[in-house]
């Protein structure tokens, strides 16, 4: 599924998750749009405890999304800051980040 923000049309301000009004003018007046990609800002890594089933490593990165807000992105392997990432969102509606195939 598509990352979806919200754009308000009263005073551009773009955000995520949906609120009902918009914090920065008090309107609510919204678009949506996708947020397609965005630039890792932060890594933060999530070691599973010793005795954990199988435990793996869960990488969560701050993500500065193209279209604005700033989302945390739980990746699909380790990755470092300033590389780009595909946003979307899973079943569960985490926000999931992809590495850029870079081809
Ligand atoms: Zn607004």
């Amino acid at each position: 599924m598509n990352l979806i923000v919200f754009h308000c049309r009263q005073c551009d301000a773009v955000l995520f998750p949906a609120r009902y009004l918009c914090p920065h003018c008090g309107a609510s007046d919204w678009e949506e749009q996708v947020a397609e990609g965005g630039t890792i800002e932060e890594i933060t890594v999530v070691r599973h405890r010793i005795g954990a089933q199988r435990g793996e490593d869960v990488h969560l990165a701050t993500v500065r999304s193209t279209a604005g807000p700033v989302v945390i992105a739980r990746l699909d392997e380790a990755m470092r800051p300033c590389a780009m990432v595909r946003l979307e969102l899973d079943d569960a509606m985490r926000v999931l980040g992809h590495a850029e195939s870079a081809h």
